[in-house]
């Protein structure tokens, strides 16, 4: 059995927004995007996502 989480807030109350084009909807934060967790340490998952998060806003700000 899998269950896909929110990479955001860890919620399991995720919708499938396109089955062509998998793109996830999040029905508690509202986030959407192709990325869920799937199974595994969602804690862990939850970590590495932000972490990215912070690094992608970080090279978006500047050099
Ligand atoms: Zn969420």
């Amino acid at each position: 059995m899998s269950t896909s989480s929110c990479p955001r807030c860890g919620s399991k109350m995720m919708k499938i927004h396109n089955p062509n084009a998998p793109l996830w909807e999040c029905s508690k934060c509202g986030y959407t995007g192709s990325v869920v967790i799937k199974d595994g340490n969602i804690e862990k998952q939850l970590r590495e996502t932000r972490k990215l998060e912070k690094l992608s806003k970080k090279m978006l700000r500047g050099r």
